[in-house]
């Protein structure tokens, strides 16, 4: 068999402890076989980033801007614990943070449905798909405590000078507390063309929810641009690929998507997102059959696994025991760049290898071989949990047959 030549790079982001060391399994043992695999190699784990000043980080972002397409392994965040375990020069910012704020991208994610695993919502048959807007509202918020008889007012000033007021409560007969929060138009903006174009890419209709009736300004800002982007350029591109978009008060959001059946993607505010995006996870089973894709306005695509480096699992591995870490997230995260490597460069074998790959994960798991967690959920009677190697080979042997 001869193996599937690629025309661009991939960037690849290598990353820290567990994932790491199941990122090199899948490499070479589902993946290395049958492509010649053309990557352009970024080291993000821990060490080799506070070696570099965290200067790799920013070289991977800028790599995926020039070819279009990365994968990437989940990698610590450090906090005050890491910065003593690797003995960093600085608490080094979240690699994803770095990476997002570059590609100015909106993060989509997507679980894994596999036959066995019944979502705690049983009519949700097809993975409903969320996207958060990661910039503005509470999260970039200034905040005060505000004493009995003080008058608290918003005051916008001009490039002039000019002074609008507006009075947010007079707090009389109590104390209170205040809030200031933004957002900004080019940020919304950039928000709703990614998510337009992934509905495009995904062929599914895309969902979008605020509080417009309350927020009369604010929230009804977010209406506003996303329907004049829609109308503007995509309102045909939508109607050829036969989905909609469809924007609803939040709370009408909330109850529509327990009773769909899923098989939409759902566009939320910041605060919303955070919330929802736990929902669905905890909802449609293990962390470790959420997939994660970086989409930029401008149509860069960053794929990886929604969970972390599945710390707890390395400090067995270090001491020589075998873990049961399910790879199916990073496997999806693999596939689902390799496939828009394909799709960018017209390489249908590429792209049917992905598919074959994603087949041989799923049919593994629904021939009852499993990792732990996934098998703490499964409702089929033959399931087994295995160890991660023993996952791997017997992906590996289904791929094999699927490849011939
Ligand atoms: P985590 O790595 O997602 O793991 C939390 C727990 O969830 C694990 O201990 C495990 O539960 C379970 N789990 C997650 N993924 C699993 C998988 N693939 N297979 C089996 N079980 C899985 O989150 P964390 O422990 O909070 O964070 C660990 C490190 O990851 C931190 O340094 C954090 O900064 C980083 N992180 C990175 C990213 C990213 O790069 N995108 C995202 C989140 C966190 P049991 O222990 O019960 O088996
Ligand atoms: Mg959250």
């Amino acid at each position: 068999m001869s193996k599937i030549i690629m025309k661009t790079p991939l960037v690849e982001m290598d990353g820290d402890e567990m994932t790491r060391v199941l990122w090199k399994m899948i490499k070479e043992q589902l993946i290395e076989p049958y492509v010649d695999l053309k990557t352009e190699y970024y080291d993000l784990g821990l060490v080799h980033r506070n070696e570099t000043d965290d200067q790799v980080t920013v070289d991977s972002a800028e790599a995926t801007k020039k070819y279009g397409v990365a994968v990437k392994c989940a990698t610590i965040t450090p906090n005050a614990q890491r910065v003593e375990e690797y003995k960093l020069k600085e608490m080094w910012k979240s690699p994803n943070g770095t990476i997002r704020a570059i590609l100015d991208g909106t993060v989509f994610r997507k679980p894994i449905i596999v036959k066995g695993i019944t979502p705690f919502i049983p009519t949700w048959t097809k993975p409903i798909t969320i996207a958060r807007h990661a910039y503005g509202d509470i999260y970039k918020n200034t905040e005060l405590k505000v004493p009995e008889g003080a008058k608290a007012e918003l005051v916008v000033t001009d490039r002039d000078g000019n002074e609008t007021r507006a009075l947010i409560h007079d707090f009389k007969n109590s104390a209170g507390i205040v809030q200031g929060v933004h957002n900004l138009d080019n940020s919304i903006a950039s928000f709703a063309r990614s998510c337009f174009n992934f509905a495009l890419d995904a062929k599914q209709s895309l969902w979008f929810a605020a509080k417009d009736t309350i927020s009369k300004t604010y929230d009804h800002r977010f209406k506003d641009i996303f329907a004049e982007i829609f109308e503007a350029e995509y309102k045909e591109k939508f109607a050829e690929a036969g989905i909609e978009y469809f924007y609803t008060l939040i709370d009408d959001a909330v109850a529509r998507v327990i009773k769909s059946e899923g098989g939409f993607i759902w566009a939320c505010k910041n605060y919303d997102g955070d919330v929802m995006s736990d929902m669905l996870a905890t909802a449609y089973g293990s962390l470790g059959l959420m997939t994660s894709v970086l989409v930029s306005p401008d149509g860069n695509y960053e794929y990886e696994a929604a969970h972390g480096t599945v710390t707890r699992h390395y400090y067995k591995w270090l001491k020589g025991e075998k873990t049961s870490t399910n790879p199916i997230a990073t496997i999806f995260a693999w596939s689902g760049a390799l496939r828009k490597r394909g799709e960018l460069d017209n390489i249908p074998e590429l792209m049917r290898y992905a598919d074959n790959l994603e087949k041989a994960s799923i049919q593994t798991i629904e021939d009852g071989i499993m990792t732990g967690d996934m098998a703490a959920l499964s409702k089929l009677e033959n399931k087994k949990s295995v160890y991660s190697e023993e996952f791997l080979a017997a992906i590996a042997e289904r791929l094999d047959r699927l490849m011939r």
